[in-house]
């Protein structure tokens, strides 16, 4: 069963709120007034917001110490919560909040009590525990909001909430991770048995990693998404900037395929890997500084894992995981479209040694040119060149490039956002003739690929390396062609 989508509310007013609530209604189920974040003049209203509202909504006025913005006494909090007597679907008690008077008059209105607690600061080691406890009455609603602050706290968390399955059934529970390491768990939330995600209006979120209910509905398909839904994701550091979740989510879409893609900060791949199992992940893709590091977990490959030296994509098989390195055929397929086939003498350079050049290489390698590699570690480029037969030099040598200026492929990463202006290979003077491939996709055309054009050079953006590997990628995920775009 899918879970219930709540937006959260922290405008100032009650008005600036119900425009939110126009703006995003068809896309929720449910609204949570934060009242602690209302101007005090505001509060007076508290009562007629859901009449106004239209939608059920849970009361929430968080203390400061619990995330909030409340700043009064606790009895002034109670008078405050009370009024949601009546009025609110749900009223949010932090777990050390037992006033019996509040709470008779709350469940006498027919108010349903939500029983919480947060942790700001990781995981706490007794998390499954902890919630157990939290509920005294079987009629109360515990939720708990945790921060994983690595991969091995969001493992802590998946443990946990694997752990609390029947009592999230139960209690109709709500578990979240928030953060960047919480993420994907948020979309998630049918899968972790929660029984809501809480969404945020842009700019305005009142947790972190809240994302908006837009995005949810549209890139994620929250709505959809239950306890069976495959998912899919890329892994990597940093992973906030990866095009990959619209261009996957869009092919899932298109085809009306069951299955959700995710973006999943990782900082501890072993830990990550386990939490993989715990979802059942059933395909990965692999971005900086983890595609070595995936062989390790590989029951079997394609011949340009081991070619190449780097895994970029993982397929979840019977026998455990499959890895195979799209980068090649990525790299190939809009330099085929140019040259037509590529000739074994072309002259061709390199510029930068790291994990893409080792792809381009290989690629090039395989219809037998050789290009000059240069570098910013010379020790490096030289490392690489010696792999494949070719010469390797540095980024201040220019002058070789005369002779292997056909093809010139930048695979570093310079140029790219934030740093837009850097250019690698600012001592270069196009001649107009090379035909220029910057692998950066962000933004679309560098500064480097900007002076080629320039210069009357034929460019290719890095967007269609990357929209192309994602297209083989996508093949290796589903078995089907990615569609048209
Ligand atoms: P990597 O393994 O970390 O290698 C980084 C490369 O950039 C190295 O050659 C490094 O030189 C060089 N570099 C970094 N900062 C530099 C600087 N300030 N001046 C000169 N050289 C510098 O990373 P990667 O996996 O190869 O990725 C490199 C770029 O390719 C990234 O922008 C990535 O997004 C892009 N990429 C695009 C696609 C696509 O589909 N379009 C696919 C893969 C990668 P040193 O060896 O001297 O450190």
């Amino acid at each position: 069963m899918p879970s219930l989508l709540c937006l959260a509310l922290t405008g100032k007013t009650i008005r600036e709120n119900l425009a939110a609530v126009s703006r995003y209604r068809e896309r929720v189920d449910l609204l949570e007034l934060r009242a602690d974040f209302l101007a005090a003049e505001e509060l007076a209203a508290v009562e007629h917001f859901p009449g106004l509202a239209g939608l059920p909504v849970i009361l929430t006025l968080r203390r400061e110490r619990d995330g909030g913005c409340f700043r009064g006494s606790e009895q002034e909090r109670c008078q405050l919560l009370g009024r949601g007597a009546g009025n609110y679907r749900y009223v949010d008690l932090e777990e050390d909040l037992h006033v019996p008077s509040l709470e008779a008059r709350l469940r006498q209105s027919g108010c349903s009590i939500i029983r919480s607690f947060h942790v700001f600061q990781g995981v706490p080691g007794d998390l499954a525990r902890r919630f157990q406890n939290l509920s005294r009455r079987e009629d109360e609603i515990p939720k708990a909001a945790v921060m994983p602050r690595s991969s091995s706290e969001l493992l802590r968390f998946l443990r946990a909430a694997a752990e609390l399955r029947p009592e999230l059934a139960r209690h109709r529970g709500i578990l979240l991770a928030m953060g960047e390491f919480g993420l994907a768990t948020r979309v998630l939330a049918a899968r972790i048995g929660s029984f809501l995600c809480y969404g945020g209006v842009p700019s305005k979120e009142s947790a972190p990693g809240q994302l908006d209910p837009d995005t949810l509905q549209t890139l994620y398909r929250f709505g959809e998404i239950d306890e069976h839904t495959p998912v899919y994701g890329v892994i990597g550091r940093p992973i906030a900037h990866s095009l990959s979740p619209r261009i996957h989510n869009r092919g899932f879409i298109a085809l009306a395929i069951k299955g959700v893609y995710l973006p999943f900060l990782v900082d501890d791949l072993e830990a990550f890997m386990a939490s993989a199992e715990i979802l059942q992940i059933q395909g990965l893709s692999v971005t900086i500084p983890h595609k070595t590091g995936v062989i390790g977990y590989l029951s079997t490959r394609d011949p340009g894992v081991e070619a190449v030296g780097a895994c970029n994509t993982l397929v979840r098989r019977d026998d455990g995981w499959f890895g195979a390195n799209t980068d090649v055929e990525g790299f190939l397929k809009p330099l085929l479209q140019r040259l037509g086939e590529i000739r074994p003498g072309l002259g061709a350079t390199v510029i930068g040694a790291g994990g893409a050049a080792r792809a381009v290489v290989c690629a090039l390698a395989r219809s037998g040119v050789r290009p000059l590699i240069l570098n910013r570690s010379v020790q490096r480029a030289r490392g690489l060149a010696e792999d494949f037969g070719c010469r390797g030099g540095g980024l201040d040598q220019v002058e070789l490039i005369q002779g292997h200026n056909e093809l010139i492929v930048q695979t570093t990463s310079v140029g790219m956002e934030p740093a837009v202006e850097g250019d690698p290979l600012p001592d270069y003077r196009f001649n107009g003739s090379e035909l220029v491939y910057d692998l950066v996709y962000k933004p679309q055309l560098t500064v480097f690929l900007k002076r080629a054009e320039a210069a009357g050079c034929t460019v290719i953006p890095g967007r269609e390396m990357l929209d192309r590997q994602a297209e083989v990628q996508f093949k290796l995920f589903t078995g089907l062609d990615y569609p048209p775009r």
